[in-house]
């Protein structure tokens, strides 16, 4: 067994007595304190100690996968027990916990789904919503639900919301006056310095101010906020470059580490890792660091400004990854990473009047620049009393017309019927840890006999893999592209299955893998992702499932079944080619001119026509309307979907209510913004 590893003292830990009092005492609790100050690790043990784990476990949420892996590991660390055991963690598609378990680390989407099996949450003791200021669209729902759940459980659940930032008087206010403990921390001094103008180039910039910490200062590590995992990459491999060449050189050495939400875990826990002596560690990473993540041994901090959004458009079904500028809160949580253990410094790459006058004052919830379709309908699902979406209790209520985006999309895929209530297929969407869409296409799927086909699209869409790029400058990606099955005609994800079978005729080999350009890891995650897929679907759905994976055009040699489940499944995206050319229009409510995204498989006939209508699997805008991953479908499978456009009526959907809230999501403001970030946008597309 492990030894423990015991905590250095945080500033949590000196209010033990105060905070035990307070949620003996309250059925909800906020607490506040610095990151770092020990809110992820050390309270879910100090409720431990006090015996709060007799009754039930204690679940801490987190919004982010990384942090449920990576606090849960810290936990078991300091308590000296392997992982999986007392502690343990459960992200989507993966579950790390047993009987044992009684601290339970897991993201706020697998909570929200336990409450369907299980709405009382009765295993659980005490529930701590963790990272509450990152305002994630699921911790806002749970937000809502914790409220309800309280009222019945009141004698046995204690509720404890925990948050760096948040407004604390606003959530109290939520929940009717519960107490707000304030913890204070010990954040040293850290001076701000701005630049005179934004830069042109960024990552340019933020690598001559870290070189010249590098050269000039004295020992102490620097993190350098970037927007993604590209710039990340560039920033680490010009700043290994840069270091080596160093004409002055330094007295020190130097280690350049990244850090992002989807770099594998052996690598992520580098940063944990106390630095070797007279060594400068460079922690490039993206805003996983700025609250989620505490690093110590941060003096320096470089902060662009920006970071990068998902937003969604309701009116247009479209999604943008947009790079914005970052609020004043961000700017603050950023500086106050350099502070943490001595005196620091922060170089914010834009002017003070910029700060000042042109960042949000807080970061837009993501409630309000989300898609809500799967979040109405797990409330639909909870089948609680007097549930009406539209008038849910929402900390920041979303827009109207997002609510009534997703009940169309749901009404459409036939999730919820014409009067807004769950349907039977709802009820089982609810519970695959799947999108909507997705979701349907298993239940028609194993319909129509073709589920075995559809887990592997399921999984493989799923465990997000990408392709060998098809940028005109890569060659070698491209020659690997046209190594890869090629979707028969049909679409990607066609092409997404042929792939997944012929790595499965191989025994699942990891060299062909490698010989395809295609990740080893995201290969391994979509076959894991399908056997849970299949487990669920055996579980929940009736009759027979046929999930085996195994070439299957031989018995239906145009895909027809699995494009015809496709098609019912993503009757929400559903677009029509325009008669005269390529492009086209999306179906129904949001009608809206779209292309064919560069790296789609799908190609024109000899003619050169794309088929008459495809479905795809979302809309992005970059510079301009894409749709991405698309399935060529037929005209009679259109035409229900077109029948039931035609009833579609909002306001029976919505049970007839008129607007709960007149808010509108708060746009970020217009800027004009530096060259590559428009190429950032572009490389989406290339
Ligand atoms: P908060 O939730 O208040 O931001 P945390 O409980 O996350 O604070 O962090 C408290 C301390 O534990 C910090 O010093 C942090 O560096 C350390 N810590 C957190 N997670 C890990 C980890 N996975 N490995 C090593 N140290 C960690």
């Amino acid at each position: 067994m492990p030894s423990p590893s015991p905590p250095p003292v945080l500033p949590i830990s000196e209010h033990e007595d105060e905070i035990v009092a307070a949620v003996d005492a309250n059925p909800v609790v906020v607490v506040i304190g610095e990151t770092g100050s020990g809110k992820s690790t050390q309270l879910s043990q100090i409720l431990h100690r006090r015996g709060y784990t007799r009754r039930g476990a204690i679940a801490v949420t987190q919004p982010r996968r990384v942090a449920a892996v990576s606090v849960s590991r810290r936990v078991a660390q300091e308590l000296g027990v392997p992982l999986g055991d007392e502690v343990g963690y459960a992200i989507r598609f993966e579950d790390r916990t047993s009987e044992r378990t009684c601290i339970k680390y897991l993201t706020d989407g697998v909570l929200l789904r336990e409450s369907l099996s299980n709405p009382e949450l009765k295993q659980y003791s005490v529930i701590i919503l963790d990272e509450a200021h990152e305002r994630s669209l699921n911790t806002d729902i749970l937000l809502g639900l914790m409220k309800r759940l309280i009222k019945d459980r009141a004698s046995d659940l204690k509720v404890l919301i925990t948050s760096a930032t948040l407004d604390g008087l606003k959530v109290s206010k939520f929940f009717s006056g519960c107490p707000v403990l304030n913890i204070p921390g010990t954040l040293f001094p850290v001076e701000k310095f701005y630049s005179t103008e934004r830069p042109t180039n960024y990552i340019e910039s933020s690598l001559r101010t870290a070189i010249d910490i590098h050269a000039k200062e004295p020992l102490g590590d620097v993190l350098i906020f970037m927007t993604g995992k590209d710039d990340i990459d560039k920033m680490v491999s010009k700043l290994e470059e840069r270091i080596q060449n160093l004409e002055e050189g330094s007295c020190m050495d130097a280690l350049v580490l990244p850090l992002h939400g989807s770099l594998p875990p052996e690598l992520q826990v580098r940063v944990f890792a106390p630095a070797p002596p007279n060594c400068r560690r460079f922690i490039v990473a993206t805003n996983v660091a700025e609250t989620s993540l505490t690093v110590d041994g941060v003096v320096f901090v470089i902060d662009c400004g920006y970071v990068k959004h998902r937003q969604y458009n309701p009116s247009s079904g479209m999604y943008s990854l947009d790079v914005v500028q970052i609020s004043r809160v961000q700017a603050d949580q950023r500086a106050g990473r350099a502070g943490r253990t001595r005196p620091g410094k922060c170089y914010r790459l834009y002017p003070m009047s910029i700060y000042q006058k042109e960042f949000l004052e807080a970061t837009v919830p993501e409630i309000q620049r989300s898609s809500l379709a799967g979040s109405v309908l797990y409330l639909k699902s909870l089948n609680l009393p007097d549930i009406n979406v539209l008038k849910f209790d929402f900390l920041d209520p979303p827009s109207r017309d997002s609510l009534e985006d997703a009940l169309r999309q749901l009404y459409l895929i036939d999730a919820i019927d014409e009067n807004g209530k769950i349907t039977d297929a709802g009820r089982i969407m609810a519970e695959l840890p799947l999108e909507p869409s997705l979701s349907r296409t298993l239940i028609e799927a194993n319909e129509l006999g073709c589920l075995s086909q559809a887990l592997s699209v399921a999984a493989i869409l799923s465990a997000e893999i990408t392709l060998p790029s098809t940028r005109s400058w890569d060659m070698e990606g491209k020659r690997k592209r046209q190594e890869l099955p090629d979707g028969s005609g049909w679409g990607d994800h066609i092409q997404l299955l042929q792939i997944f079978e012929s790595w499965d005729q191989t025994g699942y080999d990891p060299k062909w893998c490698t010989d395809h350009d295609l990740q080893v890891r995201g290969m391994k995650l979509s076959k894991d992702v399908r056997n849970q897929l299949c487990q669920i679907i055996q579980k929940i759905a009736k009759g027979s499932t046929e999930v085996h994976a195994r070439k299957s055009w031989k018995s239906d040699p145009d895909y027809r079944k699995l494009r015809k489940a496709l098609c019912v499944g993503y009757g929400n995206q559903l677009a029509e080619r325009m008669l005269h050319h390529n492009g086209y229009h999306t179906v129904g409510y949001r009608g809206q001119l779209v292309q064919v995204h560069p790296s789609s498989v799908l190609e024109g006939d000899e003619y050169g026509k794309f088929p008459m209508y495809v479905v795809y699997h979302e809309l992005i805008s970059t510079n301009r309307p894409y749709m991405r991953n698309i399935c060529a479908v037929e005209q009679a499978w259109v035409e229900p979907i077109l029948k039931k456009l035609e009833k579609l009526n909002v306001n029976r959907l919505s049970g007839g209510t008129s607007a709960p809230t007149d808010s509108e999501p708060t746009n970020d403001k217009q800027v004009n913004l530096p060259k590559e970030v428009t190429d950032a946008k572009q490389s989406e597309v290339d």
